[in-house]
């Protein structure tokens, strides 16, 4: 054998996916990125891509859950687990001892929330107070249109939805930085003291309303919320509301191969998951579709993945084939949909280029999150990587193999090993993502396509 011979048979030799896809592929992962970026553009808050999927659910078949409910094969069901996370299954032909194949992406973002007391008045301006919600760079955040979106649960026991900065004819709210000028002495601080958590104070409107009286500022945005939501500022103390980046899910480059928007961590994989579920026909075995909440910040409460919420809606769907619970996790298989960093060559000394997923590679497999020596990963094993590996060749789906950074670099989590402490095979997959929890990520379209057909295989394996 010749040593080219033995390269092509030996080495593993990458390609970038668009040398790998049909021109129909392409095609379709165009028209794919369409329904996505809408998606984008209609939810940026977990609430919204709740209710959103729970709406969609409904025009394609699937019923409400509800205790005590049958469970035969082709049934499509839903729980909308208090208006902040959703779990879909479609029941397969195999019961449910079989196991179930599972997808699990979160829908909540970094942001910044409003403190339960926001609103007050400095120099004859009003303001919100925030307590940012995730990993934010506070720096990335001043000087950029962002918008209110959230809900308030006022006194007389009804709930209003408040949305401000998204529509074309909606003013939007901004966070100052200090000008240049003065800011000799900021200019020497570190970057992560340069904006300080206190300093994310959202402007609201600088006109006093007539006549006399103290913080007529404050007194007039006040009156603004009152008219168009019936609000008096008590109501902020029952309230869910959250300040994000305001705007669309943007193509970028001259090439439009990228799209840019807030929140693709990890919506990106909310949607895959999402869309291939609705494309199904009955699966063999039963597949479960989950958008979480709260993963940004540990995937803690009642709507994040370590919550019985799971167990609860799993548990039913077995008492309903007679199946335990546990015997149902032992053989169920999940993919833990999470974006990963895309190699960025502006900084590229924090990443081992051989280990790091890349833009247009396809969907990045990981074997391990966690920081300093794996700490906190569920770190997948090697048979369960070989079914991953063997189940996307299979359906020609373009992956590759990505780590988090540079050993000691850094790290992160993702609920992978919440799904394994359950004794569920997991492994982690997502889409590489440039700029991760910055106001603006970017995505390349051709791996946000090659996740959605990664969730479609793993259903069906
Ligand atoms: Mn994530
Ligand atoms: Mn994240």
């Amino acid at each position: 054998m010749t040593n080219e011979e033995l390269r092509e048979s030996l080495l593993m030799a990458p390609k970038n996916g668009y040398a790998r896809i049909t021109p129909e592929q392409r095609a379709e992962m165009e028209s794919y990125c369409k329904r996505y970026a809408a998606f984008m553009d209609a939810c940026k808050t977990e609430r919204e891509a709740t209710s959103w999927a729970s709406a969609e659910a409904e025009k394609r078949g699937f019923k409400p859950f509800a205790p005590g409910m049958a469970a035969k094969p082709g049934d499509k069901i839903y729980m909308n687990n208090r208006g902040k996370s959703i779990l879909l299954a479609v029941i397969g032909t195999e019961s449910l001892d079989h196991g179930a194949n599972i997808c699990a992406a979160h829908v909540d973002s970094p942001r910044m929330d409003l403190k339960p007391n926001p609103l007050y008045e400095d120099s004859e301006i009003a303001y919100f107070k925030t307590h940012y919600y995730g990993g934010i760079k506070k720096y990335q955040w001043p000087t950029i249109p962002l918008a209110l979106h959230g809900v308030v649960a006022r006194k007389d026991g009804t709930c209003v939805t408040v949305t401000v900065g998204e529509d074309e004819g909606d003013p939007v709210l901004v966070i100052s930085d200090l000008l240049i000028h003065l800011s000799a002495d900021q200019m020497k601080k570190p970057l992560a003291e340069g904006i300080v958590g206190e300093q994310l104070n959202v402007i609201l409107g600088t006109e006093p309303l007539e006549g006399e009286g103290a913080d007529l500022v404050k007194l007039h945005i006040m009156k603004l919320l009152n008219e168009k939501y019936g609000l008096i500022e008590s109501d902020f103390l029952s309230a869910e509301l959250t300040i994000v980046p305001a705007g669309k899910c943007r193509e970028v480059g001259l090439d439009r191969s990228l799209l840019g928007a807030y929140g693709h961590d990890d919506r990106v994989c909310a949607y895959a998951e999402l869309e291939a579920l609705f494309a199904m026909e009955t699966p063999a075995k039963t597949a479960v579709c989950i958008l979480a909440d709260k993963e940004e910040i540990g995937s803690v409460g009642i709507s994040g993945m370590q919550s019985h919420a799971f167990e609860y809606f799993m548990e039913t769907l077995c008492d309903a084939q007679n199946v335990r619970l546990e015997e149902c996790f032992a053989n169920s298989f999940c993919l833990s949909a999470d974006v990963s960093n895309a190699f960025d060559p502006n900084f590229a000394e924090t990443c081992d280029r051989r280990n790091n997923s890349l833009l247009n590679y396809g969907v990045a497999i990981c074997k391990y999150t966690g920081s300093r020596g794996k700490g906190g990963a569920s770190d997948a094993s090697a048979e369960a990587m070989g079914h991953v590996r063997s189940t996307l060749d299979k359906a020609g789906v373009v992956w590759q193999i990505a780590t988090l950074g540079k050993v000691d670099q850094g790290g992160g989590g993702t609920v992978a090993a919440y799904m394994a402490n359950r004794n569920i095979v997991t492994v982690d997959a997502g889409v590489p993502v440039l700029c991760m929890h910055a106001p603006m990520e970017l995505v390349s379209k051709l791996d946000c396509y090659e996740t959605m057909l990664a969730c479609k295989a793993i259903y069906l394996a």
